[in-house]
């Protein structure tokens, strides 16, 4: 069972997360009209008063930019302070994932974007692990990944996650943790809420943001840390076969972390992660707020 935080941040204001509650006629709901943003934020190891969001700017540039897609402004600013106060108000003493919404709001029938009322709320639930961080089983899914001209997947677009459902439930009750999906060209994209890396002869691999992939944030700090670090990065095609015989494949997202990726399908992968290693100690590190260069990566919200 999930533990909510105690408020939620709706309709404009903070109030008992028990109250804040929507009709059953919500066209969202029926539409999957609606676009969501996933933080992690944590307790300051040095500051028993602070909490730290990671790359909350990027975030809400990217809830904001979603939005755009559901043809409503949201204000990258106006996003930053409601986590803000969200965070003040709940005081929270775990490890916390956010949840800011943005959503058709109106009541009633006709799948539509136009003549409609938008509106945006937060939840936090407190989260340790999603993924366990010892490595998860994949199988690569029967479903394929959406096409970026049937749905704009650059956004987190609700309705999107039926296909992610899809794979994520498949692999689990054909006994995998996780899903890996290919693309309509029958590259590799992603998982069911992760992005892919993967290591070959000391190059770190991904596909690159053309291949029907969400742009991750977690993926875009690891390709510029692993940079940073001498490693070269090369986004490109990934086809499904170099999977099997990577050095290293791991799993990136604010829920999944850095996760490695230890069995596809009937292939057991190496249990030498050096390169994963290296990338998951040092972005630990910052989502901590312990590397001075990289401070700029982490808001300090103080709760006191
Ligand atoms: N792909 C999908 C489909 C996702 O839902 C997520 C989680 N937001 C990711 C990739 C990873 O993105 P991020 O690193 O921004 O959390």
């Amino acid at each position: 069972m999930h533990n909510f935080l105690p408020f939620a941040w709706f309709e404009g204001q903070c109030i008992p997360f028990n109250d804040a509650k929507l009709s059953i006629a919500t066209h969202a709901l029926h539409y999957g009209t609606a676009a969501f943003g996933g933080m992690r934020a944590i307790p300051d190891p040095n500051n028993s008063k602070s909490f730290l969001l990671f790359r909350a700017d990027k975030h809400a540039k990217r809830l904001c930019q979603s939005a755009k897609f559901l043809m409503t402004e949201l204000d990258e600013d106006f996003v930053l302070n409601s986590l803000e106060t969200f965070l003040v108000k709940n005081k929270p003493t775990q490890p916390v994932y956010i949840r800011p919404f943005v959503y058709t709001s109106d009541l009633g029938i006709a799948p539509r974007l136009h003549n409609i009322e938008t509106n945006f709320f937060i939840y936090g639930i407190e989260l340790g692990d999603y993924l366990s961080p010892d490595g998860v089983t994949c199988r690569v899914s029967s479903w394929t990944r959406q096409q970026d001209n049937s749905l704009p997947l650059r956004g987190k677009i609700s309705g999107a996650y039926i296909t992610s459902s899809l794979a994520k439930t498949e692999a689990v009750k054909s006994g995998f943790d996780e899903a890996l999906l290919l693309n309509s060209q029958g590259k590799v994209s992603e998982a069911s809420g992760m992005n892919i890396f993967i290591v070959r002869n000391g190059d770190l691999i991904t596909p690159g943001v053309d291949q029907d992939i969400l742009e991750g944030i977690t993926r875009a700090s690891v390709i510029e840390l692993a940079k940073s670090n001498g490693i070269n990065v090369i986004e490109r095609p990934v086809d499904k076969t170099e999977l099997f015989i990577s050095d290293e494949v791991f799993l990136t997202g604010t829920a999944a972390k850095i996760t490695p990726i230890k069995m596809i399908e009937t292939t057991l992968m190496s249990k030498e992660m050096p390169t994963m290693n290296l990338l998951r100690d040092k972005l630990t590190k910052i989502t901590e707020g312990l590397v001075p260069e990289y401070e700029n990566w982490v808001k300090r919200v103080n709760i006191d």
